[in-house]
């Protein structure tokens, strides 16, 4: 679209350039995600009660949503004319995909493209009228628009949680809204099937259904759980009818049925189709199994049966076929699946993976359907039609389209909302991670090492809702919303306005719009950022809000007594000083005078608060750590939380610590991590040294049994060196065998 198309339509609206002239350089839609163009001209049009619009231009289910969305936001009707319409529609050839424009002057003026262009043209006009003194209006503008990407996705697990019809209704009818246009139903998993396939009934009889679900983090130990029976599954029909609500809202949905790992549920039915024919039930634990479809045969013709009612079922291009997380220990011993690596001459279990992969994405291509799955289906070769979703980081995504397949990004540093949308204590329990709003903001799906032929087969992205720890659609929305709003903005916008330009138009117009949907959204993104520097003998603390004028009314806490309450305004530091002599606890509480939504902090006060850590090993920038964390006086989160903890991958590890003054300190406590799911072990032993004249002297040294080891001191010290010593590799059995352990320190208290 070039400036020259722009002002000749703007003219042929406008009449004239002096109009034009009033338009501000940087005018701010409330549409959201952000069209092309905006342009306010002066004026408002005011809207009478009932919009007259000619019936016989809209397809049917276009009208009806705009109907309902009108009454509902904006309590206006449409009605039927065969004169000059208020809502008049004009259709365009020869302009860029999807293309709409809306000119707002003395009547509304739609051009279209095709039926998509029409419904998102109509989704926007929504989001533009405005109400004063019960005056409803549109500011004069012109509005240009069409998306940068076609893949603008959002998934969901029903297996870990189940979401009846209405809900997935409701979710699509959300992502329509914000025109997000491929739904990616995560349908099969270990712990639960939910897609009815008529040939094999004991799917669904069988494998929708779980006796128990792990309660609670699943590393937190003792693991306990919920002996309830838990499950569900879509009919066909059902599907059906899910299936032509997402088309009316020009949303298609990929299916996933996953293959050959990740299928517990499945073989909890057909025990018959798994290596070693041994029936397990359905698991209620989070997590992989060994437990994967053989490769014999009549496994293969199992899959296929049940893919021949899938691919009736679901009209779109994709078939997502999983892929990912398949351990090969079966397989190793399977006398079928070694038969098959000899006379198929594959070099080894992964090669059969290939394998396996080939014959289903042959299989699909004879139905005309093509294959997309986890980057791991990309080792070993793939066919040209197949497409590949890069979730381990972008790497598996630049593999792909630098081998011309095309890609969906959806990397867990950016896309996976099942991860913390803020640091605050006050999160509901989530799996780990932390992607805030303004990181999915911040995502580019087109990574800087494709050059533009290899960018063009970069289809998009989506995000992924894993449902582990999403029980209910409530969960589910605060999950998702708004971060779903800023990944709509990176996939469908060509100029991304900054992301506080973004950040007032979604607090202050839409979040009023999901209120209205009855949307449960997250307004975490609305706590501010805080943040903690070594000063020194303690540490500084600035709370910054968005809205730089915003003060927090800030209550200092200790044994549960507020012992001091004060006016603190963003961005203003607040120092915290070391204790001389006993650890304290502090809370500090911070409540917007703005928006009146709390934040708070826990600090243990200690002798070393503050110190400053001269790291000699770096720690693994994955964890964008911070270098004043160890002594910051903040414990990193259990269950893991993917930040606010030092993590080292190599087997030695040595740091310094040094304390602002000579002070006496009896005990020293080193918290480490343990949690063997995610490789991270208590490392074995701990030496600490302590300088004396220009050489360091070993000072204590024991190993280490607890996630807390303390450490007798008894002296007067100001400068000391850590060194800690892991397993050179992880122990053969546990997870990660053969691998270097993780180590994750936080914090180092000085009592
Ligand atoms: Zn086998």
């Amino acid at each position: 679209m070039n400036l020259h198309f722009v002002s000749v339509i703007l003219i042929i609206l406008f009449g004239t350039f002096n109009q034009i002239l009033f338009a501000q350089a940087k005018d701010v839609s409330p549409i959201l995600p952000s069209p092309v163009v905006y342009k306010r001209v002066k004026g408002n049009l005011y809207l009478p009660k009932k919009l007259s619009l000619n019936k016989s231009e809209y397809p049917e289910n276009i009208r009806s949503q705009f109907d309902v969305l009108l009454e509902k936001f904006h309590k206006l009707n449409t009605v039927d004319t065969t004169g000059k319409a208020f809502i008049r529609l004009r259709k365009l050839k020869n302009v860029p995909k999807d293309f709409y424009s809306i000119a707002v002057n003395d009547y509304l003026l739609i051009s279209y493209s095709n039926e998509k262009s029409l419904f998102y043209a109509l989704e926007s006009l929504i989001q533009l009228i405005q109400t004063e003194d019960d005056i409803k209006y549109i500011p004069k503008a012109f509005i240009q628009d069409y998306p940068k990407f076609e893949w603008r996705g959002l998934h969901l697990d029903v297996s870990r949680h189940f979401f009846t019809v209405d809900e997935i209704k409701k979710y699509l009818d959300l992502m329509a809204f914000y025109k997000l246009n491929t739904f990616h139903w995560h349908l099969t998993d270990d712990q639960g099937w939910r897609i009815e396939i008529k040939a094999f009934p004991k799917l669904t009889s069988i494998g929708a259904y779980r006796d128990s679900t792990v309660s609670r983090h699943f590393t937190s130990q003792p693991r306990e759980y919920n002996k309830e029976k838990y499950g569900g599954f879509y009919t066909q029909d059902e599907i059906k009818e899910i299936v032509s609500h997402a088309k009316q809202r020009y949303i298609s949905i990929v299916p996933e049925i996953e293959m050959p790992g990740h299928s517990r549920a499945a073989l909890a039915a057909y025990p018959e189709f798994s290596c070693n024919n041994i029936q397990k039930p359905v698991p209620g634990l989070w997590g992989v199994y060994d437990d994967i479809y053989c490769t014999k045969e009549e496994s293969f013709q199992f899959i296929e049966s049940i893919l021949e009612e899938v691919v009736n079922l679901f009209p779109g291009e994709y078939i997502h076929i999983g892929g990912d997380e398949a351990p090969k220990t079966r397989w190793k011993h399977c006398e079928n699946c070694q038969n098959r690596i000899k006379e198929n001459n594959l070099k080894n279990e992964e090669a059969l993976q290939s394998f396996f992969i080939n014959r289903i994405d042959r299989f699909l291509s004879k139905k005309n359907k093509k294959i997309i799955g986890w980057d791991e289906i990309l080792e070993g070769g793939l066919s040209p039609n197949a497409a590949v979703m890069s979730w381990r980081g972008m790497k598996g995504g630049i593999d792909a389209a630098k081998k011309s397949h095309y890609v969906v990004m959806t990397p867990g540093s950016h896309c996976y909302f099942d991860h913390y949308q803020s640091k605050s204590k006050d999160e509901p329990l989530a799996i780990g991670g932390y992607t805030p709003l303004e990181k999915v903001y911040d995502f580019n799906p087109i990574p800087s090492e494709l050059n533009t032929n290899e960018s063009s087969f970069i289809l998009g992205a989506q995000a992924n809702l894993w449902t582990e720890y999403i029980p209910n659609l409530k969960q589910l929305e605060y999950m998702a919303y708004p971060r779903a709003i800023a990944l709509s903005q990176s996939l469908w916008c060509h100029d991304r306005p900054s992301y506080n330009s973004f950040f007032k138009t979604l607090t202050e117009t839409h979040f009023l719009f999901l209120d209205l949907l009855n949307v449960n959204y997250s307004r975490s993104s609305l706590k501010p950022n805080i943040d903690i520097a070594s000063i020194k003998n303690g540490i500084s603390i600035k709370v910054n809000a968005h809205d730089s004028l915003d003060s927090y009314k800030t209550q200092i806490i200790e044994n549960d007594t507020i012992v001091e309450v004060f006016d603190l305004k963003s961005g203003q530091p607040l120092s915290i000083k070391s204790t001389e002599k006993n650890m304290t606890m502090t809370d500090l509480k911070f409540t917007s005078t703005k928006n009146n939504i709390s934040s708070g902090i826990r600090i243990m006060r200690h002798l070393g608060l503050g110190a400053t850590t001269n790291y000699i090993t770096e720690p693994n920038p994955q964890y964008n750590y911070n270098k004043s964390l160890l002594t910051d006086g903040q414990y990193g989160a259990r269950p893991w939380r993917g930040h606010e903890w030092i993590g080292f991958d190599s087997s030695e590890i040595v740091f310094e610590i040094e304390l602002a003054t000579k002070k006496k300190v009896k005990n020293i406590n080193i918290n480490f991590l343990k949690s063997n799911g995610s490789w991270i072990y208590l490392p074995n032993k701990v030496l600490i040294y302590k300088k004396r004249t220009k050489r360091w002297r070993l000072c204590k040294s024991r190993k280490v049994k607890n996630e807390k080891t303390k450490f007798k001191i008894n002296r007067r010290i100001r400068k000391l060196r850590f060194v800690i010593r892991t397993h050179e590799q992880i122990p053969t059995g546990l997870p990660g065998a053969g691998h270097t352990p993780w180590t994750f320190i936080d914090e180092i208290e000085f009592q």
